[in-house]
């Protein structure tokens, strides 16, 4: 027999370890809604008058991020809300998470940009895989593709005239990402983690808020199944991050193991956030403009370094 949802007894259809609860449809739907509202609300990611870009691939992450972002607007009609999809120039993955995504901007009258690679940069990320292999550059596409779509998000963001640029980053994202920096020994870049992207303030800089940050990958997916949210998954054949997948597989493990994992990971990064902003703020972290105009920890942005790495200035 179907276990029951602890809260009004329907037929449940998930079960959370974490909180001890199963729940039906109807009430989970509203217990992710609140989660979700109550990340926005506890780290003040919406203000009444912001211009909010949601960054939207097309996939169950930004599509439920621009889904409950439109639901809140009604309550602050002063705020205003648009989506950017970049299209990286990927045949057969990213041609139908853009068709998904601009058909739902329209379902749910979100105006929405498209901005490609190939129209700004020049080149598709598969001519850019392609030059690189020639010109020997040792460097996975997913190095050069992730640098020049958060570069194209930031510059496309401000020039719309955004206050802030809404990413679907996911509970789980936020803790690989985390324990993959630790690893790494990069410290400096877990203290760029948290709800919102960043050690130190520059105009230049669109701030990145994370309404998902709290909420588990699979719990999104259910919840783009629950409201029938037209996202699809899609495998980019360039997406090679074995690092990230390896060191999700030990979390999920540990999470399957000992329920909540992902939650102690969560708590121990958000008492970390503070003191490591604070200490980065004062010491190492200094905000420069690179030549091309934009925001940079060194004297030569990232997004420079690797169009002069690929040829491509
Ligand atoms: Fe770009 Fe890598 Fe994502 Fe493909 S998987 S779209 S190459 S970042």
């Amino acid at each position: 027999m179907a276990e029951k949802c602890s809260r009004c007894r329907k037929a449940s259809v998930v079960n959370l370890p974490y909180v001890n609860q199963s729940l039906c449809g109807d009430c989970f739907v509203k217990f992710f809604e609140r989660r979700v509202k109550r990340t926005i609300r506890k780290n003040e990611l919406l203000g009444p008058k912001d211009k909010i870009a949601v960054a939207l691939s097309g996939g169950k992450d930004s599509m439920t991020v621009l889904t409950i972002l439109q639901s809140l607007s009604y309550k602050a009609p002063a705020s205003e809300l648009f989506a950017i999809i970049i299209d990286e120039g990927v045949p057969g993955y990213r041609d139908e998470l853009i068709k998904r995504g601009a058909k739902y901007c329209e379902e749910l009258g979100v105006d929405y940009h498209i901005f490609s690679f190939k129209k700004e940069l020049g080149m598709t990320i598969m001519d850019m895989a392609k030059k690189a292999e020639k010109r020997g550059v040792d460097m996975l596409p997913c190095s050069y593709c992730g640098v020049f779509r958060r570069q194209l998000l930031n510059q496309k963001a401000r020039e719309l005239g955004a206050t802030k640029i809404a990413t679907g980053h996911n509970l789980d994202d936020e803790c690989e990402t985390a324990m993959m920096n630790l690893f790494k020994g990069d410290v400096c870049s877990i203290a760029r983690a948290g709800a919102t992207v960043g050690v130190v303030k520059n105009k230049l800089f669109v701030p990145r808020i994370k309404p998902l940050r709290d909420t588990p990958e699979d719990e999104v997916l259910l919840y783009t199944k629950l409201k029938k949210i037209p996202a699809i998954k899609g495998t980019c054949p360039y997406s090679r991050d074995s690092f990230r997948t390896a060191v999700s597989k030990v979390i999920v493990e540990l999470e399957k193991k000992y329920p909540g994992m992902h939650y102690q990971i969560l708590a121990s990064l958000d008492e970390l956030i503070p003191i490591l902003k604070e200490h980065y703020s004062k010491s190492k972290w200094e905000a420069r403009v690179c030549g091309c105009g934009e925001v940079s920890s060194q004297e030569t942005c990232k997004f420079c370094q690797m169009k002069t790495a690929l040829g491509l200035d």
